[in-house]
This record gives C-alpha cells, sequence and structure tokens, in this order.
C-alpha cells in the first residue's frame, strides 16, 4: 500500500511539474521603431480588428510635434507601450568609443527619459538603435529599463557572406518567459525579405512551446508607398501575421509585459 502511494505521488508530481511547464499560452510580440506616428496611427484599425497591443520604441522625442504627442497618447490608451529608442539614436558602442559611457548616459538616455516624462511618458523597456550595444552599457540601462530589445534578421552578410537563418530555429527571438531581460526581435521589413511561411513556422513554434515570437519593423508601407530602399513593411504582410496568430490563438503582449 505504501508502496502505491509513494508512486501514486510521484506520478501526481510528475504531472503538476508538466502542467507548470506548460502553464504559458504562447504570444506574440510586435514593436515598431523611430518615431513614424503619423503612419503608426493608421495601423489603428488593423490593431483593434485583432486586439493586438504593441509596442512603438520612440527616438529623437524631443522633435515631436504637439499633435504627434497627442497621437501616442490616444495609442497609449488603447493599451499599446510607448517606449523608448534614444534621444540621438546613436549606436551605443561607437558612441561609448569615441565619448563616454557618461556622455551616452546623459545624450542618449536620460535627455530621452526627460523628455519622455515631460510629455507624460515613462518608458519602461528601450530598443537599441541600429542594436549595437556592449555589455557595460547594457549593464547600465537596466538600471532604468526591466528589458533592452535588440535586433536580428533573417539575413545576414558578414564580411561578404550571405547568412540565412531559419525563423523557428533562431532561439533569441523567442521569449521564453523566464524573466529575460535582453531580448531580440527579427525585423519584418520589406528589405528583410521574411515570407508568410517564415512566420508561419516560427508562430507554431511559439505556439507549441509557449514561448513568443518577438517581431519588429518600421514605417508602415502600402502597396503605393512601397519602396525597397525604404525602413518599412508591408501593412498588408502585418496583417498577414496577425491572421495567423489569430489561428493559433497567440495573445499578443507589449514589450514591457514580457
Ligand atoms: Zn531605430
Amino acid at each position: 500500500m505504501y508502496k502505491f502511494l509513494c508512486y501514486y505521488s510521484f506520478i501526481l508530481l510528475l504531472v503538476c511539474c508538466q502542467s507548470q511547464k506548460t502553464a504559458h499560452l504562447g504570444g506574440i510580440a510586435l514593436s515598431f521603431d523611430d518615431r513614424f506616428v503619423k503612419e503608426w496611427i493608421q495601423l489603428k484599425p488593423l490593431l483593434n480588428k485583432y486586439n493586438a497591443k504593441v509596442t512603438f520604441y520612440i527616438t529623437q522625442p524631443d522633435s515631436l510635434s504637439e499633435e504627434e504627442v497627442q497621437i501616442l497618447h490616444e495609442l497609449r490608451k488603447d493599451g499599446h507601450e510607448i517606449g523608448c529608442h534614444g534621444a540621438m539614436h546613436v549606436r551605443s558602442m561607437y558612441y561609448i568609443w569615441d565619448n563616454s559611457l557618461e556622455k551616452y548616459m546623459e545624450n542618449e538616455i536620460f535627455h530621452a527619459l526627460r523628455t519622455m516624462k515631460k510629455q507624460g511618458f515613462l518608458p519602461k523597456t528601450f530598443a537599441h538603435p541600429g542594436g549595437s550595444q556592449t555589455w557595460y552599457s547594457d549593464r547600465e540601462l537596466l538600471k532604468h529599463f526591466s528589458l533592452l530589445r535588440d535586433v536580428s534578421m533573417k539575413y545576414r552578410n558578414i564580411l561578404g557572406f550571405d547568412y540565412i537563418h531559419n525563423v523557428e530555429n533562431m532561439e533569441e527571438i523567442y521569449h521564453q518567459r523566464n524573466h529575460q531581460q535582453k531580448v531580440n526581435a527579427l525585423l519584418i521589413d520589406v528589405s528583410a525579405k521574411l515570407t508568410i511561411e517564415d512566420i508561419r513556422k516560427g508562430l507554431q513554434r511559439a505556439s507549441k512551446e509557449g514561448s513568443v515570437m518577438m517581431l519588429f519593423g518600421h514605417k508602415p508601407l502600402t502597396k503605393t508607398t512601397q519602396n525597397t530602399h525604404e525602413y518599412g513593411f508591408d501593412v498588408q504582410f502585418l496583417e498577414q501575421i496577425l491572421a495567423e496568430s489569430a489561428k493559433l490563438n497567440l495573445k499578443t503582449y507589449t514589450m514591457q509585459e514580457l
């Protein structure tokens, strides 16, 4: 009898552990960088249609007009996050090399945070401009932000060689809900040459393992405005991404929710 009880408890424990492991629902976290505020607000009906909450990373906030600040407040009221993307939009590694960490924190970070505070925003997460960073600047940044977002791309050209990644195998773009504070998002701009099949495979992985697939883009482009030289993504592609994630019942997350 005792043996049986031990065995039974062991099985129960195993089942509990398993269900705890899969307690998180898979999801998708979309973010948009720079300051295409008037273009982003055009996404409102699409985002509402899929009940998608996303993050807008603002750079050079002191150059925003009063109207643009109001639009950002409207987006925030809809449940979106307004994050920080620097006052100058510099690549931290090079800026620190040429100046100092103190100057970087003052001119790129504190300057942006002060401006955004005056505008009524308190950013909790930060996106690295140009995706360059060093461990010692990250250590400093994590004193002011709960999460730092870097950049991942399907195609990378290193020293003249093209490297193509399988999107479903890019570990760094899946947040495992483990308090990870340095994360990467996959670029969805036209220049990144992603296909909906890439996205589908990535979302299926997120759904299966309960992780959150992180994606980001810049300016929303419609067919008429599309130009591969522009920093932007196809709005129809975004709609396909949202539709695919809805099919899998994936929840959308803002970056600070991760
Ligand atoms: Zn940027």
